[in-house]
């Protein structure tokens, strides 16, 4: 990906109100209804994915998650055979993502990053027929989390984990595309300005 056709415009220059979201335990957060069109659920290689039912242009908007906010305990309680990946938005608050984002995998090389906590754009022209995939490192922190990697990329880091375990030029290339959890961008801004003290 060139540093030119990487580089993703926020609609109309607004600022997305879930960027500064407060989650609450037990809340649930839905999702426009108009945000379900062009994607279907099928299987793939490892199960099942999320495909591309038409083709979305680099910054269009995919998705939006929804589900309802949980925390760590209540993920641990579960049997982990059943239990998909909850999408962490805080350090201890998670969406139980419904159906279709539930059945969204884990790539090294994704095509797909979030955006102010539950929105997945495109970060590169998807065709119909593509898995809609992205790099559950942007959203994960504090849990020392980590998951076995076949996501079959080139740029495959085998095993997968919290955001602060990144080399740091890959923290930095997430943190250009803006694909970050709020969360953990803002923990990065308090410790540049601690550090500067
Ligand atoms: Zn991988």
């Amino acid at each position: 990906m060139t540093r030119s056709s990487s580089r993703l415009s926020r609609p109309n220059g607004k600022h997305d109100p879930n960027a500064q979201r407060i989650f609450e335990l037990g809340e649930y957060i839905s999702l426009p209804a108009s945000s379900q069109s062009g994607i279907v659920v099928a299987p793939c290689e490892i199960g099942q994915g999320l495909f591309a039912f038409r083709n979305f242009s680099l910054g269009e908007t995919i998705f939006w998650f929804s589900g309802k906010v949980i925390d760590y305990d209540e993920i641990n309680a579960r049997d982990p055979s059943l239990a998909g990946h909850p999408l962490q938005v805080d350090w201890n608050r998670y969406i139980d993502v419904d159906p279709p984002g539930y059945f969204v995998n884990h790539s090294c090389d994704p095509n797909t990053g979030l955006r102010d906590n539950l929105r997945l754009v495109a970060l590169k022209p998807i065709k119909v027929g593509d898995e809609i995939r992205f790099d559950y490192s942007t959203e994960t922190g504090g849990q020392r989390w980590t998951m076995n990697c076949r996501c079959g990329s080139n740029k495959c880091r085998g095993v997968i984990g919290d955001f602060d375990l990144l080399a740091p030029t890959l923290q930095r290339e997430l943190l250009r595309l803006e694909i970050v959890q709020p969360y953990i961008v803002r923990r990065l801004i308090e410790k540049c300005r601690t550090d500067e003290h």
